[in-house]
């Protein structure tokens, strides 16, 4: 498949389509038809030439000379896009499939779609047609960016007119892209196309003989999902999405002697993965908490192209840019009163690490040696030996267990115990004051330890003992930041200002790795002095990697023009709503199961003789989920969908329709 698109409306494609289709002996299909006078595209190829029999019929043709979706409107008609999205299969497989869009690439399907949307659905090349006459240069380059942005592979640009050499080759030069050739304007191929259409051909036969080569180049470098075209033989990738041991790649968190094969995930869009294999996965977790607006946002995707091309990467050190001064500023903005700088590192687990190490720090720099780190029953913080050291002990940490330094635990409050947790924290932090650096916690709830919840009071109790026994109070809201919770951030529902606070996950809106640790003024100035050993000495490689801070501020903007703020309300409102259907209105229902929620996050505990991360039935439950397409991965014995915000409502009732069905098997 070939997907012939302009710059704009009236540019050739038409006759370029006919044309190629002609050359290669291929179908043509032009899906949408808006506008049937004086004739069809569909009719116009035939009468250039195309067998009848190889003109494919159109999906939707409307009657006015229209964008599609006002054209569809005006005729009470509406697009259907999904359909759209499969292309026909036409008789003979081995012939190309030439594939003619309606006008320029953002030209709208419905109110919510562009067209160019249906194309990296498709994942075929395009050839771009673009006229040579004034304006081209703008047209052109904004097309090819539009298509670059989305990562749909662009095979070059065709154009259609007069010579204009030097037009030609600026555009060439500018955006990088093929020149594949040029086709003159032919007089009187419109009124009598019979009669021209021979010459025609000739001259597109002598003006792009370069083109079977290179769509047989796009075919062997896989591009059209391994179709077959221009002639060019069948290629497919080799398969990699086998168990394990036939693949070079460790997977994390995974026994690969017992693990399904993977999704071979190709593509993303919203909150769906598209597979190798045609499926339409639902990401009902976020693609493990990260995914904010969406997956590949053109903004955000837009943003990391827009900054590899300027600045990829300038040791933080002895350099700053703008993207990190200007996330900096942002990120203190929003954050919770008194924290004044971000210190950047790689991902969660190292957000938590600098922030320990900032706590332990500080009082060293105070003369004060404080060797205590305490922590939530439950809790976990990260992977790496000090992420793990102040997480609770399990399976994870069990071979490591010697490596792991000490951790004051505190009870977790549960909210139906809380006031004894509380006083018994209180006890602890009073006793040991003089030898805890600091308290780590994650606000309001506990991810990995099953999606646990506690109130907001309860977590402005814990800061406000921390006040008063003088132990630094470490928020670390690498899952809970950026809306999760219902808040900006989970600490501003108590009211909370830590001392220093850690971000990672939805902080790019789930495009790039990136770690932050926020710090009040008083931390900092504990660094600081005119002897240099009493510097922060920590710092990465990739310390504040340009492209990745210019994703997150791209994903700050996003929270500032989408209404996210909205979306989140109200898909917690639908949460909440669909827990009702599935429980009925108690907090647990007849069979025992649990539910709790809060913000966008929503979580089933269902009884079973073996809970823990290990229970197989989470893993039961999650093969069944994922054979009705939702991406499930339970923590033991908890379910929780934790969806991007864009997550559709019937994407989200679908979810708990097949966690229901799941239930009834289990
Ligand atoms: C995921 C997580 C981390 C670790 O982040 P990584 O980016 O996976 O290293 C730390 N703390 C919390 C609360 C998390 O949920």
């Amino acid at each position: 498949m070939i997907v012939i698109a302009g710059t704009d409306t009236g540019v050739g494609k038409t006759v370029f389509a006919a044309a190629l289709a002609r050359m290669l002996g291929g179908y043509y299909w032009k899906p949408v038809q808006s506008g049937r006078d004086p004739s069809t595209d569909s009719a116009r190829v035939r009468a250039l030439g195309v067998p009848a029999g190889r003109v494919l019929k159109e999906r939707h043709v409307f009657s006015r000379p229209l964008s599609p979706h006002r054209a569809a409107e005006l005729d009470g008609a509406a697009i259907d896009v999904e359909r759209l999205a499969s292309p026909p299969h036409p008789p003979d497989a081995a012939r190309a499939l030439i594939v003619e869009l309606a006008g320029g690439l953002l030209v709208p399907l419905t109110k919510e779609v562009l067209q160019v949307e249906l194309l990296k659905r498709w994942g075929a090349p395009v050839v771009l047609c673009a006229r040579t006459s004034l304006g081209t240069i703008n047209h052109t380059l904004l097309s090819i960016e539009a298509l670059k942005s989305r990562g749909i592979p662009l095979l070059g640009v065709a154009f259609v007119g007069k010579a204009m050499p030097d037009t030609e080759r600026t555009i060439a030069a500018l955006s990088g892209a093929r020149r594949l050739g040029r086709l003159d304007w032919i007089a009187g191929l419109e009124e009598d196309p019979g009669r021209s259409s021979k010459f025609l051909h000739a001259s597109f036969r002598k003006s792009f003989s370069g083109l079977r080569r290179v769509l047989g180049d796009a075919a062997s470098a896989g591009l059209g999902q391994g179709e077959k075209i221009g002639g060019a033989p069948r290629q497919s990738l080799s398969d990699f999405s086998g168990r394990g041991d036939q693949s070079p790649v460790w997977r994390p968190y995974t026994q690969h002697a017992a693990a399904e094969p993977p999704l071979l995930v190709e593509s993303a869009r919203g909150a769906t993965l598209y597979t190798r294999d045609g499926r339409e996965v639902f990401d009902a977790i976020s693609s493990w908490w990260v995914t904010l607006h969406g997956h590949s946002h053109p903004r955000i995707a837009a943003a990391i192209g827009r900054q590899a091309g300027l600045l990829d990467q300038a040791l933080f050190a002895d350099c700053t840019h703008e993207p990190a001064e200007r996330l900096s500023r942002e990120l203190v903005r929003l954050a919770p009163r008194g924290l004044s700088k971000a210190f950047y590192s790689d991902d969660g687990s190292t957000a938590v690490e600098a922030g320990l190490k900032m706590a332990i720090g500080y009082w060293h720099n105070k003369g004060r040696e404080r060797g205590l780190i305490a922590a939530l029953e439950g809790g976990y913080h990260g992977d790496t030996f000090g992420a793990m050291s102040a997480g609770e002990r399990g399976p994870f940490t069990k071979a490591y267990a010697p490596f792991l330094f000490d951790v004051l635990r505190l009870p977790f409050p549960e909210p139906s115990r809380e006031a004894r947790a509380l006083e018994r924290s209180e006890q602890l932090l009073k006793r040991h004051r003089d030898r805890i650096a600091a308290l780590i916690v994650e606000p309001l709830v506990q991810g990995v330890s099953g999606m646990r919840m506690y109130s907001p009071a309860a977590l402005k109790a814990l800061h406000g003992m921390c006040r008063r026994w003088g132990v630094l109070f470490i928020a670390d809201e690498v899952m809970t930041g950026f809306g999760r919770t219902g808040t900006f951030f989970a600490c501003e529902a108590a009211g909370v200002s830590p001392d220093i606070l850690c971000l990672s996950k939805g902080i790019t809106g789930g495009s790039l790795a990136l770690g932050a640790t926020l710090a009040s003024e008083e931390i900092f100035r504990g660094f600081w002095s005119k002897d240099r050993s009493r510097a922060f000495f920590h710092g990465h490689s990739y310390t504040a990697n340009p492209i990745a801070c210019r994703a997150a501020l791209a994903n700050l903007e996003i929270f500032k023009e989408e209404p996210v703020a909205m979306r989140i309300a109200a898909q917690a409102r639908l949460h909440e709503s669909e827990l009702k259907r599935l429980l009925g209105s108690r907090a647990r229902s007849p069979s025992g199961i649990r539910a709790r929620r809060m913000g966008t996050i929503a979580a089933l505990e269902i009884p079973c003789r073996e809970p823990g991360y290990l229970s197989g039935l989470g893993r039961r439950l999650a093969r069944f989920c994922l054979s009705r397409n939702v991406l499930l991965r339970p923590l033991g014995n908890v379910v929780y969908i934790m969806a991007p915000y864009c997550s559709t409502p019937k994407e989200i009732r679908h979810a708990y329709d097949v966690i229901e069905e799941s239930l009834k098997l289990s």
